[in-house]
């Protein structure tokens, strides 16, 4: 009988295992920049107040019941969402050839996407997904997990800390047809660095002529500018030139939702018949993954989405913690140019998207930042910039400027 006496034993995650070791520190200058989450100018968790206004309505329904959820969601959720990232007047949406379905978060999204894509992409040669070295770390296991193969593409220059965009193009070019290609709809995750309006429509425009696949994902709507419209620019232009493509959606982030895993995967087709067919065979793959998506989340955002005053109000508390990121980035860039001196240039603070920086820093440096400092964050160098406030970014700055002196 099997005793798994052969599995062998897995590496901890390497983010949770940051924040375990965090929590057992005793110093009181201690700062944890390893985790995506957001956190307030007092490092705290931060439900948005719009939420809690929509969960009061929510709770004081005597409607609401614990029934299944049809298998592919709340239908006045994933309409709504389909509109948040396409566009409310998206021809795509008109046309009716847009398939939406409620995922268990931004990594359900991406897991239904590429067993969708392992299924029924009509590869011509081996099945492989083109990743931007780096990405997400999740993005290799989840379609290695459905016998897709990651490879990379260039994407990051160390030299100049922003978009290797020559680098891009060249693998666009040189890849073989009908290749896809996982893209971050904005803010992307480590780096910080987005391709500008330019070089997204010479990617869409040489994808079209490839006619390569986008498998967008966008965990960061919203978080990346402030604005939603505004982030969600790239996935609409590539619509509206009509390249081939899916989103993955996240309200982890911009709703400040991270453990009730509310997302959507929309995929774009060309006509509303072919759009028919793959929203019975996403149902199919749904039904054996989850049967039904949870219901709370999708309830809490389906009334934000909906309702015009709520949507207002969640669009300033948008405002609200991308302001903040903002402002981090702004101090730091300060504190280190003009304050402290340090060597080097910092403007890619300030010029970076999003949640994340990535500080340039070597592993040996990140290292030290962590034993001599108490600064938690991954070895490549990325910094979350949620967890800087008011508080401690002067300590942060002086223990990087030691760093790398
Ligand atoms: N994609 C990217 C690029 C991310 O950074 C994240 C969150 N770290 C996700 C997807 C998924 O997050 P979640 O499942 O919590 O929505």
């Amino acid at each position: 009988a099997e005793s798994w006496q052969t599995v062998p034993l897995a590496p901890p995650d390497s983010i949770f295992k940051l924040t375990a070791a965090y929590k057992v520190d005793k110093f009181d200058k201690k700062i944890n920049l390893g985790v995506g989450a957001y956190r307030d100018n007092d490092n705290k968790p931060w439900v948005l107040p719009v939420v809690k206004k929509a969960n009061e309505l929510l709770l004081s329904n005597p409607n609401i019941d614990h029934e299944y959820l049809p298998i592919t969601g709340l239908p006045e959720f994933t309409s709504a969402a389909a509109k948040l990232i396409l566009g409310s007047d998206s021809p795509a949406i008109k046309e009716g050839r847009v398939s939406s379905v409620q995922t268990i978060s931004g990594t359900g999204a991406n897991h239904l996407g590429a067993l969708f894509v392992s299924r029924f992409y009509s590869w011509g040669g081996d099945k492989e997904v083109f990743l931007s070295d780096p990405t997400w770390v999740n993005h290799h296991a989840i379609f290695k997990n459905v016998g897709v193969t990651p490879k990379t593409y260039p994407y990051y220059d160390p030299a100049t800390i922003g978009l290797d965009y020559d680098g891009l193009m060249a693998s666009l070019n040189s890849a073989p047809p009908r290749s896809i290609y996982l893209l971050h709809a904005c803010a992307h995750n480590p780096t910080g660095v987005d391709p500008t309006k330019e070089q997204w429509a010479k990617i869409a425009d040489l994808m079209l002529e490839k006619g390569h696949y986008a498998f967008f994902d966008c965990a960061y709507q919203g978080f990346a500018s402030g604005d939603l419209e505004g982030d969600a620019w790239a996935v609409r232009e590539f619509v509206r030139r009509g390249v081939s493509l899916l989103v993955c959606q996240s309200f982890a982030k911009n709703a400040g939702l991270y453990g009730e895993r509310v997302g959507a995967l929309h995929v774009v087709s060309p006509t509303q018949e072919t759009g028919a067919r793959v929203t019975s065979q996403l149902s199919v793959l749904q039904r054996s993954e989850i049967s039904n998506p949870p219901t709370y989340g999708a309830r809490i955002v389906s009334l934000i989405l909906n309702d015009p005053a709520l949507f207002e109000e969640w669009k300033r508390d948008i405002v609200t913690m991308a302001g903040r990121i903002i402002e981090m980035r702004k101090q730091l860039h300060h504190l280190l140019t003009v304050e402290l001196k340090t060597p080097g240039n910092w403007d890619h603070i300030v010029n970076q998207i999003g949640m994340f920086s990535f500080t340039g820093i070597n592993p040996e440096q990140s290292k030290a930042l962590t034993e001599k400092a108490h600064v938690y964050l991954t070895v490549n160098g990325r910094i979350s910039m949620a967890g800087l406030n008011t508080h401690n970014i002067r300590y942060f700055a002086e223990s990087l400027d030691q760093t790398v002196r």
